[in-house]
C-alpha cells in the first residue's frame, strides 16, 4: 500500500471528503495522516481519524500562527492526544521566516513547547521549516534531548549540508509535488542522497500537486506519482518502493 504521510483535508478538501478517500484507496493509497496547523484543525484532523479507519491525526500548531499558542491551547492538544490513540504525532511544528520575520522569538518559544509537549507524550515531531533551517537546527540540536520518539522533517528541500545532519541525527524525511517539478534538478540530486530507509511520501494536499496536475487541487490519490518519482531517482522497483515506504512510515508513526 502506499501511504500519505501529510495531507490537509481538514479545509478545500474537507466537502468532497467521500470522494478523495474513494480516489486514495483505488490509488492503492490505503492510509492518510491528515496534517494539523492549529487548535481547530487538530480537533477536526482527530474527528476525522475516529470517523475514517484509514485517517490517523497530527495535531499541533504551525509557526505561522503561533500567536494563538498559549497554556490553554497546550493543554487541549494534550488532552486530544490522550483521548484519541489515532493522533500519533505533533506536528506540523517548527519555524517559517518567509512571511513573517518579526515575530521569531515566539515562533521558537511555540516550537520549543511543542518539542516539550511531544516529549512528555512520547510522539514523534513533524518539522515545518521556511527559510529557517540554520535555527531550526539549532533548536533541534539544543533540545535534542526531548526528540527521542522520532522525527520528520516534512517537504524536504534542504541542502546536502542539512540532509547529512538530519541523516545523522536518524530522522526522517519526507518528499511531496516538489520532485516531480521541472526546475527541481537539485532537489532530485538530494532524494538520491537520501537513504531509502528514511524516506516518507506525502502530498501537503491540497497543495504541491506533482507534474501532470500542477496547479490544480492536489489529493492524496496523486502519491503513486511521487513514489513513481522516486523510484525512478532510487532506481529502485517500484514494487519494492512501496514496500520500504510503507515499512518507514510504520517505524516512526507506528501505524
Ligand atoms: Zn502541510
Amino acid at each position: 500500500m502506499f501511504i500519505d504521510t501529510h495531507a490537509h483535508l481538514q479545509d478545500q478538501l474537507y466537502p468532497n471528503l467521500k470522494d478523495v478517500l474513494e480516489n486514495a484507496k483505488q490509488n492503492n493509497v490505503q492510509k492518510i495522516i491528515c496534517a494539523s496547523y492549529d487548535l481547530n484543525s487538530s480537533i477536526l484532523s482527530c474527528n476525522l481519524s475516529e470517523e475514517h479507519e484509514e485517517i490517523f491525526a497530527t495535531v499541533g500548531v504551525h509557526p505561522e500562527n503561533c500567536v494563538e499558542y498559549n497554556e490553554h491551547v497546550e493543554q487541549q492538544l494534550e488532552t486530544l492526544c490522550k483521548m484519541q490513540k489515532k493522533a500519533i504525532a505533533i506536528g506540523e511544528i517548527g519555524l517559517d521566516y518567509h512571511y513573517t520575520k518579526e515575530n521569531k522569538e515566539t515562533q521558537k518559544r511555540v516550537f520549543i513547547a511543542q518539542i516539550k509537549l511531544a516529549h512528555k507524550l512520547k510522539l514523534p515531531i513533524v518539522i515545518h521549516t521556511r527559510d529557517a533551517i540554520g535555527d531550526t537546527l539549532e533548536i533541534v540540536e539544543n533540545y535534542s534531548e526531548y526528540i527521542k520518539n522520532g522525527c520528520v522533517f516534512h517537504c524536504f528541500h534542504g541542502s546536502k549540508e542539512v540532509l547529512k545532519i538530519i541523516m545523522d541525527k536518524g530522522f526522517y524525511v519526507s518528499y511531496g509535488g516538489a520532485i516531480t517539478f521541472n526546475n527541481a534538478n537539485t532537489l532530485r540530486e538530494i532524494v538520491s542522497l537520501t537513504p531509502l530507509d528514511r524516506i516518507l511520501t506525502e502530498t501537503d494536499c491540497p497543495y504541491m500537486s506533482p507534474v501532470p496536475f500542477r496547479g490544480k487541487t492536489n489529493q492524496p490519490k496523486n502519491i503513486p506519482i511521487i513514489a513513481q518519482k522516486i523510484s525512478e531517482i532510487k532506481n529502485i522497483e517500484i514494487n519494492n518502493l512501496e514496500k520500504i515506504l510503507e515499512e518507514n512510515t510504520k517505524n516512526i508513526y507506528k501505524i
